[in-house]
């Protein structure tokens, strides 16, 4: 793992959340994207070498609604960088991890990415992330 990709966090009002982290990180986020497949709409800001992505749910049946509607708002995953994104779901996968994605799969930002099950990391949601190959 590389470094810390971003964190994720789950807001019920993607505008008014964006206010906020622009107040707090002192810069307004560099894009709004939809990704389809998981039902959301996230914004992503720069930290430094790392990000911050704020995820709405589109619809009551995205994992986000899910999430909020159970625990609320707040930090929902972690996503780490790696270079070899397959070879990394497999190793974790050998060491008797359980995988949500077990190929991965198109995230926001242009990422490829695999989500490891909260049971298997201290109920800690996981992502891996890594670049596309160009
Ligand atoms: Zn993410």
């Amino acid at each position: 793992m590389n470094k810390i990709e971003h964190l994720g966090i789950a807001v019920k009002d993607l505008a008014a959340s964006e206010q906020i982290f622009t107040d707090l990180l002192g810069e307004a986020p560099y894009k709004r994207e939809e990704v389809e497949s998981e039902k959301v709409i996230t914004s992503f800001f720069s930290v430094g070498e790392s990000k911050i992505e704020l995820l709405q749910a589109t619809g009551d049946e995205s994992p986000i609604a899910k999430f909020i509607e159970k625990k609320g708002e707040g930090i929902h995953h972690i996503a780490f960088a790696v270079d070899d994104i397959q070879a990394e779901i497999e190793r974790l996968t050998e060491l008797g991890y359980s995988m949500i994605h077990d190929k991965p799969k198109e995230g926001a930002d242009g990422k490829l990415i695999a989500f490891m099950h909260p049971k298997s990391s201290n109920r800690v949601l996981v992502e891996l992330c890594a670049d596309k190959p160009v």
